[in-house]
């Protein structure tokens, strides 16, 4: 088990956030990503002025020029693209950070919550920093951060994704290279489309992203690192079910086939789209109640019927709802039995715009609870697509 903490800086809106620890935590593994709402207090004093690019390229793309993921900053060592040395006309950007001031941030978050060495710390922020990478590591402690921001000028596609891969990459890279030498020996220069290209040029990301892959060199040096085969396979995962996603919110995807529902855990339990890169649908309790309860009943159920239900939906939802007070439970579930208070209706309503959003009109509808006004509601999915884990 490896403990991944996510912070964010204060800039970066929680929202986004859950957006990136959403696709993280969908994955099952040895690595375990924990989400920290509290944000970090960037200190004033860390954010400067500094040369972050070329003007003549800020001119025409404003953003980080860099994906690669290089994990370390060195003034000493030889990297032959090593950004500064490429601009011709520097460009200053305000509220830069510097590498050691995000791993300083990162060390902070260490002490004030007791994390332990051997635990991953990421910093995700929309900040630039002084060399402009989106991904950087501190070269003896577990310190990362991913640049969170500008992904949308490079790629068509919710900033989540790259995120996402660039955090579980980041984690596997720092386990397979020990050292700054090593990292600089390990990194493809030229792209493979392997996790570890350093990537230059904006179609080279792409590249990365789409084809999701670690190279046989690579392989063989986490072999050697003896990282364990369950984590490269769980990054592998991540960055697969990245790679699904991304197109399936392109519109992209290929196929309109159905995808099986995974409904992992006992209590708050997960409603994940395992053939459409793990995608989850995020329902509340009450929705999640009723969702669970339609799932039961393939004949359908009329809301006027819900009422003899009551004690199917009370056992579900005692599992899922683990806060309020007792009467407040039953007055919750007295209201969604019924039909005259409409929320059930109004339940089921958000439930089909959470599948809608996720997976557009037509594939939504098999998932969705619908029915005829005033008559039977179901779900349509056959239920062998439904697996619960
Ligand atoms: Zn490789």
């Amino acid at each position: 088990m490896v403990n991944i903490h996510l912070i964010r800086s204060n800039e970066y809106n929680l929202s986004r956030y859950w957006e990136v620890v959403c696709v993280l935590q969908a994955f099952d593994g040895p690595l375990t990503f924990i989400s920290h709402e509290k944000e970090v207090d960037i200190d004033p004093e860390f954010l400067d002025e500094e040369v972050v690019g070329d003007k003549e390229f800020y001119e025409t793309i404003p953003l980080a020029n860099y994906s690669m993921a290089d994990e370390m900053i060195d003034a000493d060592l030889n990297i032959s693209y090593k950004p500064k040395k490429l601009f011709k006309k520097p460009f200053k950007e305000k509220d830069v950070l510097k590498w050691k001031n995000i791993f300083k941030e990162c060390d902070d978050f260490r002490e004030q919550n007791s994390i332990s060495s051997v635990d991953y710390v990421i910093l995700l922020t929309e900040r630039r920093n002084e060399l402009n990478w989106f991904t950087g590591g501190s070269e003896k402690v577990n310190n990362l951060f991913v640049h969170t921001g500008y992904w949308d000028y490079f790629i068509d596609c919710n900033h989540q994704f790259p995120v996402a891969y660039e955090c579980v990459s980041s984690v596997l890279r720092k386990m397979m290279f020990e050292s700054k030498k090593e990292l600089s020996h390990g990194l493809h220069e030229k792209s493979i489309g392997c996790m570890n290209d350093f990537c230059q040029e904006k179609e080279q990301i792409i590249f990365k992203l789409r084809t999701a892959d670690i190279c046989r060199k690579c392989v063989e040096i986490i072999n050697e690192k003896g990282v364990e085969r369950t984590i490269t396979n769980q990054v592998l995962e991540v960055i697969n079910g990245v790679r699904k996603q991304m197109l399936f919110s392109n519109g992209f995807s290929s196929s309109l086939e159905l995808s099986k529902l995974n409904i992992v855990g006992t209590y708050s339990q997960k409603l994940l789209l395992p053939d459409y890169g793990n995608i989850e649908i995020k329902l509340t309790p009450l929705e999640k109640t009723l969702y669970l309860l339609y799932l039961n009943h393939p004949e359908g159920i009329a809301y006027h019927n819900l009422v003899d239900c009551k004690s199917e939906i009370k056992e579900i939802y005692s599992k899922l709802a683990n806060t309020g007070e007792q009467a407040e439970i039953e007055e919750r579930i007295e209201a969604l039995i019924n039909p005259l208070e409409g929320s059930a209706k109004e339940k089921i309503s958000k439930i089909k715009q959470k599948f809608t959003n996720k997976l557009g009109a037509e594939l939504a509808a098999n998932y969705i609870i619908k029915g005829p006004r005033g008559d039977k509601k179901e779900i349509k999915l056959e239920r062998e697509f439904v697996i619960y884990q």
